[in-house]
């Protein structure tokens, strides 16, 4: 169950009546907010005379559901907001790995060539064998703060696991919980009390519910930013490394309040395909596409089968426009 309280109620009251229900509270655009397992069915009426509003929940999903908020959440990341009625795609590019800074010079003057805003570039990778490259870590974060500087660029990362959580968090002005990582209630946590964006990718074995469930636990501590991320689940099929849940995406759409971001790379496996990819996200209505482009894809150090030369970025970004323009959206 959610609950607005009066604004009569101060914010410590608010923290008692929380902690007797054992519940979730904070504070948000003016309003005590509480959140309580999902499993209570009425309103206490002790509560009566406190609440101002309430809404009642058949199972976890609450404070992403559409039935809290019909909505889509609006989102900040720098200068540009996604979600809510904006209908904007922001297409976030970059390498899978920060390499070098030659490299990621590189990605950043294609944004930066292209009107983009946002470079993604991983520093703390987590790779499937222990023997491969594992990232540059906190030197790759610095070169990334460089690059932010010098071109304005907002930077995406990712998170491996809590060691260096702090790091990425004071460092990137998104923070990336990859599909490993999206099960660790650490890293899900220590993003909950803070307000800078975090986009969750879905795990390649995760339900539905168990994605937004893990976007319950940063939301429930208070932090409204949350991007989804559908970057492709585990089926059957092994021509192409993942398959991209399309279908769960409508769900998504449909049931939760939450922005969406699809990551064709990942999910294909191989550049040839996520062009075409590409296309199909954005004629769904999406708020952002994630792909990965490298200067010289053959050297990369991480999923290099996956990663777009630089030309084939430009192209399909051309290509894309159309597109967003279609479904009434724009490319950011
Ligand atoms: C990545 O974005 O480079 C990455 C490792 O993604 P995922 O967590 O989706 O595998
Ligand atoms: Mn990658």
């Amino acid at each position: 169950m959610i609950l607005h309280l009066k604004n009569n109620i101060t914010q410590s009251k608010a923290a008692l009546i929380a902690n007797d229900l054992n519940a979730f509270h904070f504070f948000s655009n003016g309003v005590n907010v509480i959140v309580t397992e999902s499993n209570l069915k009425e309103l206490p009426v002790e509560l009566e005379g406190v609440v101002e509003q309430f809404w009642l929940f058949d199972n976890d999903i609450q404070l992403a559901s559409s039935k809290y908020i019909s909505d889509k959440r609006e989102v900040q990341i720098g200068n540009i907001k996604i979600g809510g009625n904006t209908n904007k795609t922001i297409v976030i590019g970059g390498p899978c790995s920060v390499e070098s800074k030659s490299q990621i010079l590189e990605s950043a003057k294609l944004l930066v060539e292209l009107g983009l805003t946002t470079l993604r570039g991983g520093c703390y990778k987590p790779r499937t064998s222990p023997y491969s490259f594992q990232g540059m870590g906190y030197d790759g974060l610095m070169l990334l703060t460089e690059i932010r500087e010098e071109f304005g660029l907002n930077i995406i990362t990712e998170v491996r696991d809590a060691t260096h959580i702090n790091d990425v968090i004071e460092h990137s002005d998104i923070i990336q919980v990859g599909a490993k990582a999206m099960y660790d209630q650490g890293i899900l946590r220590a993003c909950s009390s803070i307000d800078k964006p975090i986009l969750i990718k879905r795990g390649f074995g995760t339900t539905l519910k168990e994605f937004v469930q893990a976007a319950e636990f940063v939301l429930s501590g208070g932090n409204n930013n949350v991007i989804l991320c559908e970057r492709g689940i585990r089926t059957f099929e092994t021509n192409t490394r993942f398959t991209l849940d399309l279908c769960g995406v409508a769900w998504l759409k449909e049931h939760t309040n939450l922005p969406i971001i699809l990551d064709p790379s990942h999910a294909m496996g191989y550049a040839y395909g996520v062009p075409f990819l590409s296309k199909a996200c954005v004629a769904m209505g999406i708020d952002g596409l994630l792909i990965e482009t490298h200067v010289n894809p053959s050297v990369a150090k991480s999923d290099a089968s996956q990663q777009l030369n630089h030309n084939d970025f430009r192209k399909l970004l051309t290509s894309l426009k159309p597109v967003a323009n279609s479904v009434g959206y724009s490319i950011v």
